[in-house]
């Protein structure tokens, strides 16, 4: 399955609410070694 990746993603399916979410700073972080945002969020989605 492909990874549907979204730069605005619903409330509670955020990044920076999923367990892959490694911080970097207040607006951006890492994701398997891509850069992500907090409020982005994809289909791989995984609750702390
Ligand atoms: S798996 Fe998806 S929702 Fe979770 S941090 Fe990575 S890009 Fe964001």
């Amino acid at each position: 399955m492909d990874v549907q990746y979204t730069p605005q993603a619903p409330e509670g399916k955020k990044c920076v609410q999923c367990k892959f979410y490694q911080k970097v700073n207040e607006q951006s972080g890492k994701c398997f070694g891509h850069d992500v945002i907090p409020q982005g969020g994809c289909n791989k989605f995984t609750a702390k």
